[in-house]
């Protein structure tokens, strides 16, 4: 196996590919006693995951041996859902001795870092920390993979699924810097007049208006929805509506406290106190400090509040605030043990979510076709990580040959800032740069 050194990892332009894109370089250049694969997918209708996993299975058991190497971790774990029992008997058989399958129950959102860690190891990772806190590195799936052929050639592709109301829910390897729309077509195209598009899941996702907007690094899934679907209808609420219903209608059950995730783990943080607060001034702005906490996860506003209120905007809303006023809680309080009291009794099962959000109707599947996108013109975002936007290395004019180097990340005190390069994604010629892409019509 050839030795895969963390400065080919950045040169490759690997970063989180489940989530915000944070460079993968940074998190191989600790040191931990365990590195984790995060298979969970808990995003209703998302495939990609496990689809990957059992197509590349030696690549990414590959990739995770290379990142136990390089952070010097001598235990490696996959965490993946129970359920899965034709991916876990496949992965069996080809573990070394160090790596091991933690089954995960169907719930959500264990995919959460915080969730899938506590699940894999009993560590809980204190507020407002990371994994690495209490001796873990958890990477995606994909990641794992790209890592693994981070010698070979750079980023120049991504797995995505294609799920709700489209003819044909498929998992897709595509160029970077094709459009949703693109992916859309390949899965047969919506079955619905004026489809809206969730980049990213359900639960995290957001809705993208423009179905031109570029696939990315971190693009995970599209699913398709209908304009009147209840998700949709809630993602089109806006914050007046959000805090005035939010402040009259909030019966204080404190039900959304109760099942949130980062709650169950000891956290201090509370929605019910943050939507108590939505009535404390004229505003309606909520005052809660322990927002600060809040992982986005949406299950408080889509699955347990009684009422259909809004906590999750609510913390989010404030939590942006305190960000932008540099308020920080110290020393928070933290009472880890409530994980081992209350956690595993009070698990959102994926099933009773998709009910009550109304998804059962589609087909929960996304088998990874080889159906390849013919891309005419491709853009390459300079921006699909975590740091600093990239600059151009190119001209308009130039020829490009996939897995060249486009753009790289700026330098500060005459080093290069957090990020990694970006690459063409097809053979053509650089026909335009703006201050968002590289746009390279195909040859
Ligand atoms: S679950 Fe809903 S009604 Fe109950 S406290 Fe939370 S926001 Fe208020
Ligand atoms: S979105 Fe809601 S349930 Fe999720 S962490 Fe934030 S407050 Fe808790």
């Amino acid at each position: 196996m050839t030795q895969i050194t963390v400065e080919q990892v950045r040169e490759a332009g690997v970063v989180g590919a489940g989530g915000a894109g944070f460079p993968t370089y940074v998190k191989l250049s600790a040191k931990a006693d365990t590195v984790l694969i995060n298979a969970a997918e808990c995003e209703p209708l998302l495939h990609k995951d496990k689809e990957v996993l059992r197509d590349y299975a030696d690549t990414v058991l590959e990739g995770l041996a290379q990142a136990m190497r390089l952070v010097g971790a001598s235990r490696g774990i996959i965490g993946i859902k129970g359920k899965y029992h034709d991916v876990i008997d496949l992965l069996r058989p080809r573990l070394p001795q160090e790596v091991e399958i933690v089954p995960l129950p169907d719930a959500y959102p264990s995919g959460d870092e915080f969730i899938l860690v506590y699940e894999a190891t009993g560590r809980v990772i204190p507020p407002g920390g990371i994994p690495l806190h209490v001796g873990a590195v958890v990477i995606n799936v994909e990641t794992a993979k790209n890592v693994a052929e981070a010698a070979a050639h750079p980023v120049t592709e991504k797995y995505l699924t294609i799920a709700g109301a489209v003819a044909e829910p498929v998992t897709l390897r595509v160029p970077i810097g094709v459009t949703l729309e693109d992916c859309v077509a390949v899965a047969g195209g919506a079955t619905v007049p004026n489809p809206q598009y969730l980049v990213g899941g359900v639960m995290m996702g957001y809705l993208e208006d423009n179905h031109h907007a570029l696939v990315d690094k971190t693009t995970g899934g599209v699913i398709v929805l209908p304009e009147d679907h209840v998700v949709v209808r809630r993602r089109r609420q806006v914050w007046s509506q959000i805090a005035r219903i939010g402040r009259s209608a909030c019966d204080q059950c404190s039900y959304c406290t109760e099942l949130c995730p980062r709650w169950l783990l000891g956290h201090p943080i509370e929605p019910h106190r943050a939507m108590r607060s939505l009535g404390f001034n004229l505003v309606g702005e909520a005052n809660f400090i322990g927002t600060t906490f809040c992982c986005e996860c949406n299950l408080c506003s889509l699955y347990s509040c009684p009422e259909d209120l809004d906590p999750k905007n609510v913390c989010t809303q404030n939590k942006r605030r305190l960000a932008a006023e540099k308020r920080r809680w110290e020393n928070p309080p933290f009472v880890p043990e409530r994980a081992e009291r209350h956690l595993k009794n009070r698990r959102a099962p994926t099933a009773r979510l998709m009910r009550k959000l109304g998804l059962t109707v589609f087909n929960n599947k996304g088998p990874l076709v080889d159906r390849p996108i013919v891309a005419s013109r491709v853009g390459i975002k300079l921006k699909q990580h975590v740091g600093a936007p990239c600059q151009p290395v190119v001209r308009v004019g130039d020829v490009v040959r996939r897995g060249q180097v486009l753009a790289v990340p700026p330098e500060v005190n005459g080093k290069p800032a957090l990020g990694v390069p970006i690459h063409a994604s097809i053979d053509g010629r650089v026909t335009a740069i703006d201050e968002t892409a590289v746009w390279i019509a195909g040859e």
